[in-house]
């Protein structure tokens, strides 16, 4: 094996693991974003919160309330 190639390898293999990185970021953050967040199915109120369990609308009281979707669908 040439030292080009040998560097040409060893690039790749960093390139991969970049990438593979910035995968796992990226769903970090979209699960902290739509993770345990919940919307008041009355006032769309956002309510960050364990479980729907007894979860109160912080505005208009009510207990009607549904997860966060991760995409309006068009
Ligand atoms: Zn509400």
């Amino acid at each position: 094996m040439t030292k080009k190639q040998f560097q040409t390898i060893r690039f790749l293999r960093v390139f991969i693991i970049v990438l593979t990185m910035a995968k796992i970021k990226d769903s970090d953050a979209e699960a902290r974003m739509y993770k345990n967040v919940f919307v008041c199915m009355k006032c769309n109120a956002k309510r960050r919160a364990k479980s729907k369990v007894n979860l109160l609308c912080r505005k208009c009281g009510s207990n009607n309330m549904r997860n966060k979707k991760k995409a309006a669908k068009k």
